[in-house]
């Protein structure tokens, strides 16, 4: 067993116990109001054995399903809004979250809205709902550069970044409502905009916005969602485009849980 063998055996122990986790969430929510579960996307390279994971025919893979088999995603019928941590933001940030977002709102169908900067840091432990700080509505996602291993925040050293979307409601039933996007703000060898891949900001924000809005990896150098991080292109692939079609607008109007407190599952450690 070699060292990529090694992380990957580890990686697998760490989500295994945080479906355990995940679990016994179910279990007590069974009782409480409503259900967080949280799904994870870092961008580290995997061994080859885990490269091949989740991909579907169409070109794309999900992170969840529901019971009905659609994947787990937003609702096409209210606004998915966004706020951006003014703290360590790198050259050129902001504009690579915009233009993410408008490629992502094109591709979708959704209605994608940055609502401006907030000074809320990411944690590993953030609520979706913070009527203090975000009014009576879920919290939007927040997209925020961080010194790894702040706050709880599984991005590691050499992580470009991590996605954190997070879902509400029964097993089966689920949908988003909040996430966070936390870039590597140590990663000073990338450059804004997406000019390649090896060192773009701007691809990088962009895959990781996929990721919360329910995308994972696929084993294909032709997408944006390809599994190594810092190759493949810096814009969208054919079956980018499907899995954004198949998380996006055409699959209509979902009931979402009223914002309220929330009881979420730790996130591993890395
Ligand atoms: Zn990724």
């Amino acid at each position: 067993m070699d060292a990529a063998d090694r992380a990957s055996a580890t990686l697998r122990r760490r989500l295994r116990v945080l479906a355990a986790a995940m679990f016994a969430v179910t279990v007590l929510a069974a009782s409480a109001v409503a259900l967080g579960t949280l799904a994870t996307g870092w961008d580290r390279s995997p061994s080859p054995a885990t490269a091949t994971t989740g991909a579907s025919s169409e070109g794309f893979s999900v992170w969840e399903r529901n019971r009905d088999g659609t994947p787990v995603r937003w609702d096409a019928c209210s606004p998915i809004e966004f706020v951006v941590s003014t703290t360590s933001l790198p050259d050129g940030a902001e504009q690579d979250v915009e233009d993410a977002i408008e490629t992502l709102r094109a591709a979708t169908g959704l209605d994608l809205v940055v609502r401006g900067s907030t000074d809320e840091r990411p944690s590993g432990t953030r609520l979706p709902y913070q009527p203090e700080h975000h009014g009576e509505r879920w919290a939007p996602v927040l997209i925020a550069w961080a010194v790894p291993g702040a706050d709880g925040v599984p991005l590691g050293d050499t992580d470009r970044g991590v996605a954190i979307p997070l879902a509400v409601g029964p097993a089966g039933e689920r949908v988003y409502v909040s996430g966070q996007v936390v870039l590597n703000a140590e990663r000073h060898d990338l450059r804004p905009g997406r000019g390649d891949r090896a060192d773009s900001w701007g691809a990088t924000v962009l895959h990781e916005l996929i990721h919360v809005l329910g995308l994972g990896h696929v084993d294909d150098p032709d997408e944006l969602m390809y599994v190594h991080p810092g190759e493949g292109p810096v814009e969208l692939g054919t079956g980018d485009r499907a899995g954004l079609r198949a998380v996006g607008a055409d699959g209509g109007c979902l009931d979402v849980p009223p914002p309220r407190p929330v009881q979420v599952a730790e996130l591993p450690e890395r």
